[in-house]
C-alpha cells in the first residue's frame, strides 16, 4: 500500500481496517490544536483561526484523517488544507457578509425544512458535518448542537409535506446527512418516500470528498430502495479524487444511484481553468457528472475566498471548446436574500443583424447562425402534458410560508 506522507508519519500504526472504517475516521477526527500541529507546522493566521474557531460563537471545525492526509504537508496553500483548516481571515465579518446569505430562516415552515421553491424543499436532516468547510454558507447552523432531527420533528415534516403537494422533490441535507446512521436515514427517506407527491429525492453530501469510507454497500443498498435517487458530492479540486473518493464514488455508480457535483469557486483554490478543467475530467471517469459551479455566498467570514464576477465568467468560458458540454458546470449564483439561482456564462453573441447572429467560436474565430423566418412553436400535446404531468403554467413564485418556526440553535 502506498501510504500517503502524514498517513506514514502520523497515523502510520493505525490498521488499514480501521483506517478503511467510517466510523473511526468520525471518532478519531482532529478537534485540537494540538493534534493538528502533531500533523504539520501551521502558520501564524491558522494558530489564530484555530483559536478564534474554539471560542464561544466561532465557526465548529474538525478534520478526518483521511481528509488531512490528502495535504502536502509543506504547502501552507495546498487546496485541501485551505477548506478544512480555520483562519484568521474568518473573523473579518465585512458589512455585505450575512449570517443567513441564503434567506432560509424565514423559509421554514417547521423546524428543519426550508421551502423557497414552489416545488421542492430542503430538509434539514442534522447540523452535524464530518469536517466543517471553511466557507460553509450554513456555518450559524451546522455544529451548533452536533444532532440529527428527532421524531417528532421528522412527524411534523412528513405532515407539512403530505399537506402541500405542490412538493415534488425532497433535497435531504445538512450539515451532512450521511452522518447518520443507516438504520436512521432509511427510515427518513422510506417515509418521504411513501409520500404520494414526492417524485424525486436528492441527497447533498460531502461524505465522498471527506469521509468516502462511510459510502459502503450497505448504504448504496438503503439509497437503492428509494429510488429515484440522486447523490451530489461536493468535490472542490482534483487532488479531492482519492483511490479511496473514486472508490466512493464507483461503490453509489454501481448500485445505480446517478451522481452529480457542485463545486464552489474558492479563490486560491481551485480558480484556475487547469484545475477545473482536471476536476471535471476526473468527475466524468468516475461517473459523476460536473453539475453546479457556485460562485461563493455572502455568508460571514468567507470573502477570502470569494471571488469577482467577471473572473467568474471567465474560468467556466475558458473550459467551454475544451471539454464536452458534460463536463461543464453551470456557473451559479444564488442571489442572497432568498431570490434564487441565476446563471452567468460569457455571453458569445457579437453581434446581430435582423436574423444574423454572429458568434465568438469556441474553436476561434467566428460563425454565423440565421435565425427561421416564422416558426409555429404550438405543439399539439402541450394543454394534455401539463394535465398529465402536474405541470402549471404560472410563473414560479416563492411559497406563502405562513408559520415561521425559527430554527433552535441557530447562531446568532
Ligand atoms: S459539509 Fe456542507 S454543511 Fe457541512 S460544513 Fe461543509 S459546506 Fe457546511
Amino acid at each position: 500500500m502506498n501510504l500517503s506522507s502524514l498517513r506514514q508519519t502520523v497515523w502510520g500504526s493505525v490498521p488499514d481496517r480501521d483506517w478503511a472504517s467510517g466510523s473511526w475516521q468520525l471518532k478519531n477526527r482532529v478537534r485540537t490544536l494540538a493534534a493538528l500541529e502533531a500533523c504539520f507546522p501551521l502558520t501564524a493566521d491558522e494558530r489564530r483561526g484555530v483559536a478564534a474557531a474554539e471560542t464561544a460563537g466561532g465557526f465548529e471545525w474538525g478534520i478526518t484523517p483521511y481528509y488531512l492526509a490528502l495535504i502536502d504537508p509543506a504547502d501552507p496553500r495546498d487546496p485541501v488544507r485551505q477548506q478544512c483548516v480555520p483562519s484568521a481571515s474568518e473573523s473579518h465579518v465585512h458589512p455585505h457578509d450575512l449570517v443567513d446569505p441564503l434567506g432560509e430562516d424565514p423559509k421554514m415552515p417547521v423546524p428543519g425544512l426550508v421551502h423557497r421553491y414552489p416545488d421542492r424543499v430542503l430538509l434539514l436532516l442534522t447540523d452535524r458535518c464530518t469536517v466543517y468547510c471553511r466557507f460553509c454558507p450554513r456555518r450559524r447552523l451546522v455544529g451548533t448542537e452536533e444532532r440529527q432531527l428527532r421524531e417528532d420533528e421528522l412527524d411534523a415534516i412528513v405532515d407539512y409535506l403530505r399537506r402541500t403537494p405542490a412538493v415534488r422533490e425532497v433535497i435531504v441535507s445538512g450539515g451532512d446527512p450521511l452522518v447518520a446512521g443507516d438504520r436512521f436515514l432509511e427510515r427518513v427517506l422510506t417515509r418521504l418516500r411513501a409520500i404520494p407527491s414526492i417524485e424525486l429525492l436528492r441527497i447533498h453530501t460531502r461524505m465522498p470528498v471527506v469521509c468516502p469510507q462511510r459510502i459502503t454497500p450497505s448504504l448504496a443498498r438503503v439509497l437503492k430502495k428509494v429510488q429515484p435517487l440522486y447523490v451530489v458530492t461536493h468535490f472542490n479540486h482534483p487532488y479531492e479524487l482519492s483511490i479511496e473518493a473514486k472508490t466512493a464514488c464507483a461503490v453509489l455508480a454501481d448500485h445505480g444511484i446517478p451522481l452529480a457535483n457542485q463545486s464552489v469557486l474558492l479563490a486560491g483554490v481551485n480558480t484556475d481553468p487547469v484545475i477545473l478543467e482536471a476536476l471535471s475530467r476526473e468527475l466524468l471517469k468516475v461517473r459523476v457528472r460536473p453539475y453546479y459551479l457556485h460562485q461563493g455566498d455572502l455568508a460571514n467570514g468567507t470573502e477570502h475566498f470569494r471571488t469577482p464576477l467577471a473572473a467568474a465568467v471567465e474560468l467556466v468560458g475558458a473550459l467551454r471548446g475544451r471539454l464536452g458540454g458534460l463536463g461543464i458546470p453551470a456557473l451559479i449564483v444564488d442571489l442572497p436574500g432568498g431570490k434564487g439561482k441565476v446563471e452567468l456564462c460569457p455571453d458569445p453573441v457579437i453581434e446581430r443583424h435582423g436574423r444574423e447572429v454572429t458568434f465568438r467560436a469556441p474553436l476561434g474565430g467566428t460563425a454565423r447562425y440565421v435565425e427561421p423566418i416564422a416558426t409555429d412553436l404550438s405543439c399539439s400535446t402541450a394543454a394534455a402534458v401539463s394535465e398529465r404531468f402536474r405541470i402549471s403554467r404560472e410563473p414560479a413564485e416563492s411559497p406563502a410560508i405562513e408559520t415561521l418556526v425559527p430554527l433552535r440553535g441557530a447562531k446568532a
